[in-house]
């Protein structure tokens, strides 16, 4: 299965509907939600899927026809202030099913203890999705089609109910496609979809006969070429954006601070909505720069051509939890090692490079590469490693990564 990520460009009309939908998508969580958690409360069974959509499909039609008898007693002004009230009846209804489905496996996985106790969706978080019906999605070169959020019926107007991608080409046409969903993530729009591996874009290059080792940690990604790659955190743009972001966050909570003062609601609130706005757009940017840097990394470790390349099996929650780390935790947090893992994985697969995980528990950066001297008593304070026993003084993660490669050279089998 391959996944691919394209933005896309909803004009006005399209842009409001895609933001309906997202809402009514939430809505239909939260009731969802109360319904479980009132049976959980109360210790009583909790019925089936199929009976919580049917108990859904009553409750959506109260909740239509109140908005509807609301609607009647208003001036056209109100109408206009009150646009939000959408009813369920416009929204797509797969949507609001795989909603159902999706709320009510996130209660059955904390059942089987695979997680935590669910929590409600917010309106005002960074990331919302919905799910579109895998066979009413269409695709063009350019353009996609979405079920109910563009059905104009006249037929000299069908070009308006495509939306435009934002790349050409990308998305291959008539196949089969899976669990196609629209992400709004900040201010930016995307569709989301997986099709079968045949259809993934893929490369081959010619690799070499090298062999690089890496080790990943806090402040550098360090191969065993004494090749450096300094983290994110230390990029000036990324700097700026966080400084930028913070500020933005602080004025949202003043913002916030007056609306309570006013007695307005979030919703209503115009000043608070425009600053929550100013804020996504640069956790958006944040979240860009650490992708561009992990895209950058794995390009140039990809351009050296290696025939393998050997990583340390990272254990992040450990290192979270370890007492050895706590003045790191922070740095865990900004440096996204798992997604650089799995990008990795997913990029060399695609060029045929081979990847081989060490056991995290193989101390790499305390060993001595030369003699094998295991030095205990190594701080994380100390840069340089020097060996008592052969007197060799090297960079402390140079050393780990020439380690990790000697390790696999030794203990795995490589064809
Ligand atoms: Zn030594």
């Amino acid at each position: 299965m391959y996944c691919y990520k394209v933005m896309i460009h909803p004009n006005n009309k399209q842009e409001t509907k895609i933001r309906r939908t997202l809402n009514k998508c939430i809505e239909c969580n939260n009731i969802i939600y109360d319904y479980i958690d009132s049976f959980i409360k109360n210790n009583e069974k909790i019925p089936s899927c199929s009976d919580v959509r049917k108990w859904f499909t009553i409750q959506k039609s109260i909740l239509d026809n109140e908005v509807i008898n609301k609607r009647k007693n208003m001036t056209k002004k109100e109408m206009i202030f009150n646009h939000l009230d959408t009813l369920f009846y416009d929204v797509s209804n797969d949507a609001l099913k795989q909603e159902i489905k999706d709320t009510y496996n996130s209660f059955m996985r904390y059942f089987k203890k695979l997680a935590k106790y669910p929590v409600k969706k917010k309106y005002n978080n960074y990331k919302k999705t919905f799910y579109v019906d895998p066979y009413k999605i269409e695709f063009n070169d350019k353009k996609v089609r979405l079920e109910k959020i563009a059905n104009n019926q006249k037929k000299n107007r069908q070009i308006l109910n495509y939306i435009n991608l934002a790349e050409k080409d990308r998305i291959p046409t008539g196949v089969n496609y899976y669990n196609p969903r629209v992400i709004l993530e900040g201010d930016r729009f995307y569709i989301v979809v997986s099709v079968d591996d045949e259809y993934a874009p893929k490369k081959k290059i010619e690799t070499t006969s090298n062999i690089i080792g890496i080790d990943v940690n806090v402040k550098a990604i360090v191969t065993s070429e004494n090749v450096f790659y300094k983290a994110v955190t230390f990029d000036k743009n990324y700097k700026k954006a966080l400084k930028k972001e913070k500020r933005a966050q602080n004025k949202l909570s003043r913002k916030y601070i007056k609306s309570q003062e006013l007695k307005k609601s979030l919703k209503e609130s115009k000043n608070y909505n425009k600053q929550r706005k100013i804020k996504n757009k640069y956790t958006k940017r944040i979240n860009n720069l650490k992708e561009a840097h992990i895209d950058y990394v794995i390009t140039s470790l990809i351009h050296q051509r290696p025939k393998i390349i050997c990583i340390e099996d990272l254990d992040v929650k450990g290192m979270k939890e370890s007492e050895e780390y706590e003045d790191v935790a922070k740095g865990i947090q900004q440096n996204p090692f798992r997604k650089f893992l799995k990008a990795l994985e997913d990029r060399c697969n695609n060029y045929g490079i081979k990847i081989i995980k060490v056991d995290r528990y193989y101390a790499s950066s305390k060993t001595c590469n030369k003699c094998n001297y295991k030095k205990k008593d190594l701080k994380l304070s100390d840069r340089t490693f020097i060996c008592p026993n052969c007197g060799l003084k090297i960079n402390r993660d140079y050393n780990a990564a020439i380690n990790i490669k000697k390790y696999v050279l030794e203990h795995k089998d490589i064809d």
